[in-house]
């Protein structure tokens, strides 16, 4: 491998099992002798003090402009990009990211209408042009979702069932246009499955080079 690293990028909607399926992947990486020094783990919108900042604004239940909305989600993404993800990669580390670009896909565009070319545009200098090497959609009906989800039952009952399945069917379609980038996983099995699915893909990522 080398001197740059590898982004992989984790998306679905929330309660999927993003962030359980991410330690585990961790837990395997570290089991196969990757040393915890070569990993990242980090989230969006998030990352960096700043991107932190904005992650407790956009948590607030303040109504809000889409457009307001995608701003800040995407000068989020920015300082998380440039400070932290585009470094790691030039020293070579496995870059593990809790949302990136598809779920500004998903969300502002599938689920709250905002304009898919106008998202696009903004979204490349944003992500400053970075795209995951991989990303693993666990695809689950939002009901299931909302049964795993206890304690962050309001955020679905403010925004509806129909946006999450509005969410989920932008992921699919997203999915469908970038085959070899995003590949779907059956969120509704259990969770030893939807590992083992998971890091037949990282695995080859990982390791397939060597
Ligand atoms: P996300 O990070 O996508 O919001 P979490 O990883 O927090 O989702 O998972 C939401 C809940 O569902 C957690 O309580 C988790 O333990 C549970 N969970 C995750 N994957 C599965 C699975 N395959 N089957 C059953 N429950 C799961």
């Amino acid at each position: 491998m080398g001197r740059w690293g590898k982004f992989i990028t984790f998306e679905g909607i929330d309660g999927s099992g993003k962030s359980t399926l991410i330690s585990a992947i961790k837990e395997r990486l570290l089991k196969k002798g990757i040393k915890e020094e070569k990993i990242l783990i980090t989230k969006e919108p998030g990352g960096t003090d700043f991107a932190e900042l904005l992650r407790d604004v956009l948590a607030k239940k303040v109504d809000r402009e889409p457009l307001a909305e995608l701003f800040a989600l995407l000068s989020a993404r920015y300082d998380h990009t440039k400070r932290k993800i585009i470094p790691a990669l030039r020293e070579g580390k496995i870059v593990i990211c809790d949302r990136y670009s598809d779920s500004t896909f998903a969300y502002q565009v599938f689920g709250k209408g905002l304009e898919y070319y106008l998202v696009t545009h903004l979204n490349k200098i944003a992500s400053l042009k970075l795209k995951p090497d991989l990303t693993i959609l666990i695809d689950l009906d939002p009901k299931i979702a909302l049964e795993r989800l206890k304690d962050k039952r309001d955020h679905y009952e403010s925004l509806g069932l129909e946006f999450f399945e509005r969410v989920r069917y932008g992921y699919l379609a997203l999915a469908k246009r970038a085959k070899k980038r995003i590949k779907v996983i059956d969120g509704s099995r259990s969770f030893e499955d939807v590992l083992n699915d998971a890091w037949f893909y990282v695995e080859s990522l990982i390791f397939g080079e060597e």
